[in-house]
C-alpha cells in the first residue's frame, strides 16, 4: 500500500549516484591506457626471451582473467549481498564497487524512512473512529483498520485480497462501486450487523488505489426518523381540534356579519378565523413535508403534466383575483413519470409564490418544454425579486426574506422546502434566478429517465 505523498525519498538510480565529476569518457581512456600499459609491460618482458607478442598476449589474458574475477564477485554480491561482500579493489572496479555500496546505503535509508512513515500512517488511521479500508486497482482489500474490522466484519488475513463488492453485497453499494461516481456517498446495512446503517465513501488516490471510509450513521438516521415522526404525528393530532375551531369560527363569523349579539365581535372573530386558517395551512404544509421526507418509495405513475399545469394555473388565477396576466407555453406531448401529489405541490407552490410576490399588473410566465437535461418546468414573474445572498437559503424551512410580507400574503415559509423535497422524488433539481425589482425565475429540471415524449400527432413520427 502507498503511504500519503509527503516527502517520500525517491529511489536512486546508478546514474544519480555517480558524482558529477565522473566523466565516462575520461574513465574509458583511463581503462584503455591501463590495458595498453599491461600489454606494453607484457611485450617488454616477452622481448627478453625474444617473444614480445607472446608476452603482450599473456599479460592481456591475465588482465582479462582479473576482470572476469571481479565480474564474478560482483554477480555473487548482487545475488547474496550479505554472504559475498564486495572486495576492496583499486581502479575502475573499486570505484564502481564504492558507488554500488553508496547506492545500497541510500536505498536502505530510504526504505527505513518509508517503513517509518507507513507505520505512522497505519497507526494514525488505526486510531480513527471511522472505518478505513485501502483498496487496490480492482477493489481488492490491501489493508484495513480496527474500526473497519468492527463495522464491516472484516477478518485479517482471510479477507485481504478479496474484492470489496464481494463482501458488502448490498445493491446500493454494488451499483455505487461499479458506477465509479465517487463524488457522492452511499448507504448500506452493515454485513456484520443488519441493524446498523453505514455511510460509505470512496476516495481515489495514488495509482488507481482507493480509500473506503465507513461511518456508522444508524443513530443519526434514527434521530432523524424520530424527529420526522414527531412532526408528522403532532401535525396530524393538531388537525382535528383545528378543524373543530375553524368550523365554529366560520359560524361565528357568519353570525357576526348580521345584527345578532356577536356583531360587536366582528373584527376579533374575523382575525381569529384568519389565524385559524393560517394554522391550518401551516399544519398541512408540515405534514406534507414530513410525508415527503419519510416516504422514500419511488412513484412511477404516468403524469399528464400539461393538464396538471393548466389546472394549477386556474387555481393560481383564483388567488390572483385577476390582478396578474398569465402566459403559458406548454408542450402537450411531454409527460413525466412520478407521483401526482408531489408534482401538484411543486407546480402550485411555485405559481402561488409568483402571484404573492408579484405586484398587481405583473406578468407570470409558465413554461413546460424539452431541455438538454430532459424537460424543464419554469415559472417566471415580474415581481419584487430576491437579493442574490438570499437565493441559496430559500429552500430552508421557514426561511423568509420578509417575514411580515410572507405572513400577510398567507405564506407558511415551507413552500420552497416542499418543492425541493418533492423534486427529489423525480431526481430533479431546482434552480433560481432573480433580480431585485425585476422579477424571479424558478426552473425545475427533470432528467431524461423521468420524461416521456409522446409522438407529436401534428408532425409525422421520425423512424
Ligand atoms: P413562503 O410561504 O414564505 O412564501 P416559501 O418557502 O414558498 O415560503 O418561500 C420562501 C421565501 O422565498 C419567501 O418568503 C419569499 O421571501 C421568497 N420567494 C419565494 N418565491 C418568490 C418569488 N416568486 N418572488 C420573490 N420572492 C420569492
Amino acid at each position: 500500500m502507498q503511504a500519503p505523498q509527503q516527502d517520500i525519498p525517491s529511489p536512486e538510480s546508478p546514474a544519480e549516484a555517480l558524482p558529477e565529476d565522473f566523466p565516462s569518457r575520461t574513465t574509458f581512456w583511463r581503462g584503455a591506457a591501463r590495458m595498453a600499459l599491461t600489454a606494453g609491460s607484457g611485450a617488454a618482458l616477452g622481448a627478453i626471451v625474444h617473444h614480445p607478442a607472446f608476452g603482450a598476449a599473456l599479460a592481456l589474458s591475465a588482465h582479462g582473467l582479473a576482470q572476469l574475477r571481479q565480474l564474478v564477485r560482483l554477480r555473487a554480491w548482487l545475488h547474496r549481498p550479505k554472504r559475498h561482500p564486495l572486495p576492496d579493489s583499486a581502479g575502475l572496479w573499486g570505484e564502481a564497487f564504492d558507488l554500488l555500496l553508496e547506492m545500497q546505503r541510500k536505498n536502505r535509508k530510504r526504505k527505513r524512512k518509508l517503513s517509518l512513515m507507513l507505520a505512522e500512517f497505519q497507526a494514525s488511521t488505526a486510531a480513527l473512529p471511522d472505518g478505513a479500508v485501502v483498496l487496490g486497482e480492482r477493489g481488492e482489500i490491501s489493508w484495513f483498520n480496527a474500526a473497519a474490522q468492527k463495522l464491516l466484519g472484516l477478518r485479517s488475513p482471510q479477507d485481504l485480497g478479496i474484492r470489496i463488492p464481494n463482501l458488502i453485497r448490498h445493491p446500493s453499494f454494488t451499483d455505487f462501486f461499479e458506477q465509479g461516481d465517487f463524488e457522492r456517498e452511499t448507504e448500506a446495512p452493515s454485513p456484520a450487523n443488519r441493524n446498523r446503517l453505514l455511510s460509505l465513501r470512496i476516495i481515489p488516490y495514488g495509482n488507481e488505489q482507493k480509500l473506503l471510509i465507513v461511518r456508522d450513521v444508524s443513530e443519526r438516521r434514527q434521530l432523524e426518523a424520530a424527529r420526522r415522526d414527531f412532526v408528522a404525528n403532532a401535525s396530524h393530532e393538531l388537525r382535528t381540534p383545528l378543524t373543530v375551531l375553524r368550523g365554529y369560527l366560520d359560524l361565528m363569523e357568519m353570525d357576526a356579519q348580521g345584527s345578532g349579539p356577536l356583531n360587536a365581535w366582528r373584527t376579533p372573530v374575523a382575525e381569529m378565523r384568519a389565524q385559524a386558517l393560517r394554522m391550518e395551512a401551516l399544519v398541512n404544509d408540515m405534514l406534507k413535508l414530513a410525508r415527503l421526507e419519510s416516504d422514500r418509495t419511488r412513484n412511477d405513475e404516468r403524469l399528464q403534466v400539461p393538464a396538471l399545469i393548466r389546472r394549477a394555473i386556474e387555481e393560481a388565477k383564483a388567488v390572483s383575483k385577476a390582478q396578474h396576466r398569465f402566459e403559458a407555453r406548454i408542450d402537450d406531448n411531454l409527460l413525466l413519470k412520478g407521483g401526482e401529489n408531489e408534482l401538484h405541490s411543486i407546480i402550485i407552490n411555485l405559481l402561488t409564490n409568483a402571484v404573492r410576490y408579484t405586484p398587481a399588473g405583473g406578468v407570470i410566465r409558465v413554461s413546460w418544454e424539452r431541455s438538454v437535461e430532459g424537460a424543464r418546468f419554469a415559472v417566471a414573474d415580474t415581481g419584487i425579486g430576491i437579493a442574490q445572498e438570499d437565493i441559496p437559503r430559500l429552500t430552508e424551512r421557514f426561511y423568509r426574506v420578509d417575514v411580515g410580507r410572507s405572513r400577510a400574503s398567507g405564506g407558511t415559509g415551507l413552500g420552497l422546502s416542499i418543492v425541493k423535497h418533492a423534486l427529489e422524488g423525480f431526481d430533479a433539481e431546482l434552480s433560481i434566478e432573480s433580480e431585485l425589482g425585476v422579477g424571479s425565475t424558478f426552473r425545475c429540471s427533470f432528467p431524461h429517465h423521468r420524461v416521456e415524449q409522446l409522438v407529436n400527432k401534428a408532425e409525422p413520427a421520425l423512424k
